[in-house]
């Protein structure tokens, strides 16, 4: 049942005695030499964790409700790993629904020209962050969301929580009247912040991914070491630049299974993802095994790989064009003998066996897992909420979708039965599961008008306003295609889910 926007009463202003706490970014005085007990706020709900979900999840909460919220992020502002991300990254999926419902990411435009012509305009990490100062901007403004810059939260203090000043040292105990919201369970790990597991030799040359843009000077090669989306960004921002394929040599432990950027396009060009989606559907239904699953989904073109001759066993849900596939395809010295365990100045010793390098060799680390693999555990719990994904890979809708659930119901056995926790994959065979969950819960959605309403106002929505397109031919035989396809699809995936084996799931580093 939908509730209105004032159905939560007017959140308390902090009665501790330091007087109320700023509105704005909390600035907090210098340490004093004579301790004091800790200053104490209240809140509804305490977020810990200002990236994108805790955003999303914030924003569609107070749209729906009179809530109070605290926003605690350890960084200096908001928008997460997107602070720490290598220079020439994009999302790899369009802007137009990425980040909060309430503001558009962009201008929701398709580009005309360069590489991602003909697709909606994708962001840099420039970009998103400006963003989401500007979210935060507007959440304050609601006067319904405290921001809490610079600060850990820490389990502690009469309480139960707080906020503990990475500047200072002080500590805010907060009293949460209804929940703790814990929006960093899957917090990105990225190169800027993670520490691969393997060494440099003094006189090798190893950087983070970050750094390759402050490279000056030539080198005898470059190696990429990883098999994920970084290691994919590097290469081709190596190829853009003019480095010649035969120059870079590819470490990919693990070969991926890839979207095509054509099936993930919403607004005018919906009509395409939900193509995509109806003919997943199809070959799920059709498949008589798993091997013939994967082969179905990739003659159908929802699937694709680096390298027709090497069968993926990853599946991170990385996105790519055609353009940036026969990009990659280029590089032909792909090194397959497992992870790098060490190296030295004249060769890396892998898992499985050694090869030569140099000094002049520009090792390049994207061996961060950058989805986090994390067990599902009920999003609902007593006085927590813990973001997590449903719908496959979509970070920012699945927190919205949460934050609007929270607001509009009111028993947690019913919130769960919407918001099924569905892990990010990482195994090939895991698009089985994912896609089951995912599946089972957009039918729950379906089924509940005010849900469905929602959805089609939600920006983050990546399948809004289908309606607007059933003029097309295309999008009524998909759309056909799809309502007849889910049922015995989601029956299909769940008996190869059942066999031992196929859902064995890894973490791991790519
Ligand atoms: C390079 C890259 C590209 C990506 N591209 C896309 C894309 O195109 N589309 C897509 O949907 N997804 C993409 N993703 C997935 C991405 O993980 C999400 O989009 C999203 O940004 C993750 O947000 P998050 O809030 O879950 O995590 P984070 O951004 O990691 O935010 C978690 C926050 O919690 C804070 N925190 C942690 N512990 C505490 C604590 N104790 N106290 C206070 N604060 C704390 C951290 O400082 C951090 O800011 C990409 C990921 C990477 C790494």
């Amino acid at each position: 049942m939908p509730s209105a926007k004032a159905m939560t009463p007017p959140a308390d202003q902090e009665g501790g005695r330091d007087g109320p706490a700023p509105r704005t970014h909390a600035v907090r005085s210098a340490p004093s030499a004579v301790p004091r007990a800790p200053a104490r706020i209240e809140t509804d709900y305490l977020v810990v964790g200002a990236g994108a979900a805790g955003l999303a999840f914030a924003d569609a909460l107070i749209a729906a409700s009179g809530a109070d919220v605290v926003l605690a992020e350890r960084r200096h502002g908001p928008g997460g790993h997107w602070n720490d991300a290598y220079p020439f990254v994009r999302l790899h999926q369009p802007s137009a629904f990425y980040g909060v419902n309430s503001r558009v990411l962009g201008s929701d435009s398709i580009d005309s020209a360069g590489p991602n012509a003909g697709f909606y305009q994708r962001a840099t990490a420039a970009e998103i962050c400006d963003y989401y100062q500007r979210v935060l901007e507007d959440l304050l403004a609601s006067g319904q969301v405290r921001f809490f810059g610079m600060s850990d939260c820490a389990r502690g203090g009469p309480d139960g929580c707080q906020l503990v000043s990475r500047l200072t040292g002080e500590a805010t105990a907060v009293r949460v009247r209804r929940r703790v919201v814990d929006a960093r369970y899957l917090e990105a790990s990225i190169p800027a912040t993670h520490t691969p597991a393997f060494g440099a030799e003094p006189g090798a040359r190893l950087i983070p991914v970050n750094d390759l843009v402050r490279l000056a000077g030539s080198a005898s090669g470059y190696t990429v070491i990883g098999g994920g989306k970084t290691a994919m960004d590097a290469c081709i921002w190596l190829l853009d630049g003019g480095v010649p394929p035969e120059v870079i040599r590819w470490i990919r432990p693990r070969d991926a299974w890839l979207m095509d950027r054509a099936f993930q396009q919403p607004l005018d060009l919906v009509t395409w993802l939900i193509e995509g989606v109806s003919l997943s559907l199809e070959a799920a239904a059709q498949a008589e095994d798993v091997n013939d699953l994967f082969s179905r989904l990739e003659t159908c073109g929802q699937l694709v790989r680096l390298d027709p001759a090497v069968e993926p066993t990853m599946y991170r849900c990385a996105t790519v064009s055609q353009d940036e596939l026969a990009s990659l395809r280029r590089i032909e010295n792909v090194v397959r003998l497992g992870r790098v365990v060490q190296i030295a100045p004249d060769r890396i010793v892998l898992a499985e066996g050694s090869i030569p390098t140099d000094g002049g060799q520009v090792h390049v680390d994207c061996s961060a897992a950058g989805l986090r693999l994390a067990p599902a555990r009920p999003v609902f719990a007593d006085g927590r909420i813990t973001l997590q994904q449903i719908r496959t890979c979509q970070p920012t809708f699945n927190a919205a979708l949460i934050g609007y659930v929270e607001a509009s119901r009111h028993d947690d056995a019913e919130k769960n039965l919407l918001c099924p926790p569905n892990p990010y994959p990482d195994t090939a065979t895991d698009w089985i599961p994912a896609t089951c969950i995912a599946q089972r819960a957009l039918a729950t959605w379906l089924g509940d008008a005010d849900l469905s309403a929602w959805m089609e106002r939600a920006r983050l929505n990546a399948a809004r306003g289908v309606g607007e397109h059933l003029a097309d031919p295309r999008m009524t035989s998909a759309l056909a295609r799809m309502f007849a396809n889910a049922g015995p699809a989601v029956t299909k995936l769940e008996t190869f889910r059942a066999r031992p084996g196929h859902a064995h799931r890894r973490t791991s580093r790519s």
